[in-house]
């Protein structure tokens, strides 16, 4: 079993194709819709595919035989804990709730997991303590 985050971007022609329910009944993935903007236009979806990885990798054939454009996401926020003063900016600014302040001792807690990479904490930090990272930093906190 494996899980992998990917960013999927759909041509007006494609927006009425069953693509998700394929993935998910064809071929058995775990679909998670993280975020997805479209329309008649055509549009963008981050999702999470997790399933065997020999059928995550057929999953990504599918798509690409569909001509979905994707893209695995390789680079993921990280937030050094020593610098985090838990001042709550990136709580209300982060638009999948990937912060969250825990009442109990008001320090903000990050769940990785669910970070789409918009970027728009990394700007917000006063403190800096957010940066990039690469796929293998995917626990999201800084040592
Ligand atoms: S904005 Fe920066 S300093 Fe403030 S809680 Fe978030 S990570 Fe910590
Ligand atoms: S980059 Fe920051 S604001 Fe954007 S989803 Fe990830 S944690 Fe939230």
């Amino acid at each position: 079993m494996g899980s992998s985050k990917f960013i999927l971007e759909f041509t007006p022609d494609l927006v009425k194709e069953p693509i998700v329910y394929r993935l998910s009944l064809d071929l058995g993935l775990l679909v998670n819709i993280l975020r997805a903007e479209i329309d008649e236009n055509g549009g963008r979806m981050i999702m999470v595919l997790e399933g065997d990885t020999k059928r995550i990798k057929e999953g990504i054939q599918f798509l690409e035989r569909s001509n979905v454009q994707v893209r695995e996401m390789t680079e993921y926020v990280r937030r050094d804990q020593a610098r985090c003063t838990d001042c709550g900016v990136c709580v209300s600014i982060c638009p999948v709730h990937a912060y969250e302040l825990d009442r109990s001792d008001y320090h903000v807690e990050f769940h990785a997991e669910k970070c789409i990479a918009c970027g728009l904490c990394l700007d917000a930090c006063p403190a800096a303590a957010i940066s990039i990272g690469a796929k293998e930093d995917r626990t999201g906190n800084c040592i």
